[in-house]
């Protein structure tokens, strides 16, 4: 299937590696050895030796899903998918629980009490998805799967502590995911705080402020007095607005899982953003080894959903098994998902094995 050389091409054919090279010299190829041919050759010569050669195609990997490509047209404008990320204790959840009530209207008040991981507001008409996960660790996590969960990273930096060494490790993350970074410089009630510090600190670590002719955006909030947070969700949909998210809602959903747990009364329970297409109840669905039929959805106020397009996080019930965070998750033909598990299962397995295997190599060279 690829190029290969003349004592592959020979070791294939059960022939001397001399007859070959004869074969290549009358065909006015000079190959030596180890030399590699292209497949056209190849099949001219193993075909002259009266092999018979079939065309092979690149072999796929049974275990992935094939990627379609979404034609430009088929995309529709998606939401915006928000993490907050920051220094301990600068006001991550804090501000999190601040937006999320902002959203809470007199006859729902109370109802966001569901703890999925994630949850969506509406702010002016716009959707904003918020991932309401520990922060670095979820985002780490989910790239070493390697999902793209986020598309803004909403940076906290408290206004009297200034840059952290977390802070720098967040700015380090967005930086690898190509994710812009916008800043809500928090705590501005407290008698310490001082922004045009933060904005100094944050300047030295090649976030320049707008106003100071750089393009990060910074908006001053406090968390507690519940200042500056209509500010900073019209920044977020600025800067969506300026990205184009789109997605194509109207084929096979994707997306990620955000967070999964087993639940005693429920089963394998787990909150999954859609990113692609649509997910309605009665997919079937896979998730790392996890397979099942989408029993039912609901959303971060415990209301059942039907379906969930692209941006939206929903919490899933009807896996067989508890998926990772940061697991891809796919809505595939009902006779896939069982086939496909079993073999990332085996994969598994296999690679468990090698791993025991290099072990007990090393270990046995230690003794020598
Ligand atoms: P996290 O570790 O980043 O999630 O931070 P928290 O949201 O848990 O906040 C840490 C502490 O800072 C808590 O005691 C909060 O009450 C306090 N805090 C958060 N935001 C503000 C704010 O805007 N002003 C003041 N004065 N305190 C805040
Ligand atoms: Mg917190």
């Amino acid at each position: 299937d690829g190029p290969l050389t003349v004592k592959e091409l020979a070791d294939k054919m059960g022939r001397e590696v001399s007859e070959i090279i004869k074969k290549l010299m009358f065909l006015g190829v000079m190959a030596t050895i180890n030399q590699e041919i292209d497949v056209d050759t190849a099949t001219i010569v193993a075909e002259d030796f009266g092999v018979e050669v079939t065309e092979v195609e690149p072999a796929e990997d049974p275990t992935e899903i094939k990627e379609i490509e979404d034609a430009p047209e088929t995309l529709q404008p998606r939401p915006p998918v928000v993490t907050i990320m920051g220094h301990v204790d600068h006001g991550k959840t804090s501000l999190l629980d601040v937006i999320r009530q902002t959203n809470v209207t007199a006859h729902e008040a109370g109802g966001i009490t569901q703890h999925i991981g994630a949850y969506m507001v509406r702010y002016k008409g716009n959707k904003i998805t918020f991932l309401d996960t520990p922060g670095h660790e979820a985002f780490t996590a989910m790239r070493l799967r390697g999902a793209q969960s986020t598309d803004i990273a909403v940076l906290v930096v408290a206004a009297d502590d200034g840059v952290m060494p977390q802070t720098i490790e967040a700015i380090n993350h967005a930086k690898s995911a190509n994710v812009p970074v916008l800043v809500a410089i928090n705590k501005m009630d407290k008698p310490g705080a001082n922004p045009d510090h933060v904005k100094q600190q944050l300047a030295e670590h090649g976030l320049l402020p707008e106003e100071w002719g750089g393009d990060t955006i910074m908006v001053p909030v406090s968390a507690k007095k519940r200042q500056g947070i209509d500010d900073l969700l019209e920044n977020i949909l600025l800067v969506a607005e300026v990205m184009e998210l789109k997605a194509n809602p109207n084929r096979h959903a994707q997306g990620v899982v955000i967070e999964a747990k087993l639940d005693k009364g429920r089963g394998p329970v787990c909150t999954v953003l859609v990113q692609k297409g649509t997910l309605r109840v009665g997919d079937t669905i896979i998730a790392g080894t996890a397979f099942g039929k989408v029993r039912a959805m609901t959303n971060e106020r415990g209301e059942k959903v039907k379906a969930a397009r692209p941006s939206m996080p929903v919490e899933v019930l009807g896996l067989s098994d508890v998926p990772q965070a940061g697991e891809i998750m796919d809505a595939v033909d009902d006779n896939e998902a069982r086939t496909i598990a079993e073999k990332r299962i085996e994969k598994q397995r296999v690679s468990e094995m090698q791993k025991t295997h290099k072990v007990t190599l090393d270990d046995i060279f230690n003794q020598i």
